[in-house]
């Protein structure tokens, strides 16, 4: 069983992401979460929020629909162009994405070729069914995006949105106007979007329906100086260059200042959210040499772009995009523009009347998930169960609460410090099984520590506070706690907070 494997196993089993529906047959690509899942989205958007918009002055969000009418993805070029390639068996019927085939039976890289040369791709290497060793249809190009009709009878074509950018353009003249109409500013979206994946795999790598983390930073190409960008200059990244991976040579480490200089990323702009989403991705647990931006080939740049960086994560499959970084120039404002026939346009401070640039990176959730749920999960071959190593930013629960014994007063006490911190910290309590066992729970779901409530308790009013990470114990007086569980929520190593025992 690989990792990834084994950590869906763990999921399921503690109700922490599984299939939706899954009393019924299980219809692939679709999650949902469970409690714990919950928390661990909601506190990974809340960190997002926090990191990337609430410390910018010029960012601002907006939430909107997911279902859009048809003309927007007419603009968008959508219907048209968000297509992947598709084959089908000849034999069993079964469908497969055929760029991701031919990679995996050849290890050719083959994305966003046409589909006459993916099919002779298919004759000439001989890649057949991977179900039944069957012949392979010619390759056709498959719109995957889902969709819907508005209104009881005959409804108008709508869908639902594969990406959440289209509303930040469509709203575009209100939103300036919330920005004052000055260029820089920004525009934040955190929601679902859809895709009819052709073969969704690795539990929430592909999904049909997922969460993503926009922003839409409309700039003057003119003055693509970045306010922020001393503040990140000297900082390093790692970057796949488009010459080391037609060379097959390593990524390579620089500082945004060199990128800039060395013209690896196109502007300013781009490489302070890159050195932000270097940051972003270390602090919540994966290593450094898990994360790469690579800079997509110009086979699979879309036209319009001026320069696309994937951030990918290392998985046990291989390396994943998980937030893509696109300089979409003025494309959607113009085509906006175009089919609405509405002035999207915006005067600049030295009075020029342009199309603004947007770059955008776009996070997604669920990728983002599955990265930390691999790069924190730890076998734990000495404390004899896994566990996930969450920084307590994300962990779903600060602490668990117990009672040594359910008699004696010390359910009681333990119930009464739930209590009080409840208020404070996302804790909870738990009275059932041995306390190896609860210790054990709570590890599983990634809980940062564990309080225990004890005989001692009643004599000299402390209680045991455990360390997930290292399982070592202080105990610390009631009248202390919650500055206490604060120091060490903020990093504070145990034995600076006490005598570990
Ligand atoms: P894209 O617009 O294709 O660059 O997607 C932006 C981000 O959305 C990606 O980097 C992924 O993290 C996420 N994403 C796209 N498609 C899927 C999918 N089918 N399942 C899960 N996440 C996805």
């Amino acid at each position: 069983m690989s990792k990834m494997e084994e950590i869906q196993r763990i999921c399921l089993n503690r109700g922490i992401i599984y299939p939706t529906a899954e009393i019924y047959s299980i219809m692939s690509g679709f999650f949902d979460y469970g409690p714990v899942g919950t928390l661990l989205k909601r506190k990974l958007i809340d960190y997002w929020r926090e990191f990337f918009v609430k410390s910018e002055d010029n960012i601002f969000e907006m939430d909107g629909c997911t279902v859009l009418p048809e003309k927007v993805f007419i603009a968008s070029g959508h219907l048209k162009s968000f297509v992947d390639p598709i084959t089908q068996c000849k034999k069993c019927k079964s469908i497969h994405r055929a760029d991701d085939l031919i990679q995996e039976k050849t290890g050719m890289f083959v994305e966003g070729k046409p589909v006459n040369e993916l099919s002779k791709i298919i004759k000439e290497k001989n890649v057949k069914c991977p179900n039944c060793g069957g012949e392979l249809s010619d390759v056709r190009l498959f719109n995957l995006m889902l969709k819907t009709e508005i209104s009881p009878v005959g409804g108008k074509p709508a869908y639902l949105r594969p990406e959440t950018a289209q509303n930040i353009f469509t709203s575009f003249q209100r939103l300036l106007r919330v920005a004052r109409s000055r260029l820089p500013f920004g525009v934040a979206q955190v929601g679902r979007s859809f895709r009819n994946e052709i073969s969704p795999r690795h539990f929430v790598v592909r999904v049909r329906e997922f969460n993503q983390m926009e922003i839409e930073m409309f700039i003057d190409p003119k003055h693509p100086k970045c306010l922020k960008f001393d503040e990140v200059k000297d900082k390093k990244i790692t970057v796949f260059t488009r010459e080391a991976q037609k060379k097959k040579k390593e990524p390579i480490t620089i500082t945004a200042e060199e990128a800039i200089k060395k013209k690896i990323v196109p502007n300013e702009w781009m490489v302070y959210f890159l050195v932000k989403e270097f940051e972003f991705y270390k602090s919540l647990g994966i290593p450094s040499d898990a994360l790469r931006f690579r800079h997509m080939l110009p086979e699979e740049t879309p036209h319009y772009s001026c320069g696309n960086f994937d951030l990918e994560i290392k998985f046990d499959f291989g390396w994943k995009e998980t937030v893509g970084n696109a300089y979409r120039t003025d494309y959607d404002l113009k085509k906006h523009m175009k089919f609405s026939k509405k002035d999207l346009t915006v005067l600049t401070d030295d009075g020029r009347k342009i199309i603004s640039h947007v770059m955008e990176p776009s996070f997604g959730i669920e990728r983002t998930i599955a990265g930390i749920l691999l790069h924190c999960f730890r076998e734990g071959k000495d404390r004899g169960w896994s566990w996930f190593a969450f920084p307590s930013k994300i962990a779903p629960y600060h602490f668990a609460i117990f009672s040594l014994v359910n008699k004696d007063g010390l359910l009681e006490k333990a119930k009464e410090i739930y209590e009080i911190l409840k208020k404070e910290f996302d804790v909870y309590f738990d009275f059932s099984g041995s306390i190896g066992r609860r210790y054990a729970r709570a590890d599983e779901i990634g809980t940062f520590g564990a309080l225990t409530i004890d005989y001692q308790t009643l004599e000299d009013s402390t209680i045991t506070l455990r360390e997930r990470d290292t399982m070592k114990q202080i105990r610390v007086k009631i009248s202390e706690l919650s500055d206490v569980l604060k120091r060490f929520l903020k990093g504070e190593k145990l034995d600076a907070l006490g005598k570990v025992i």
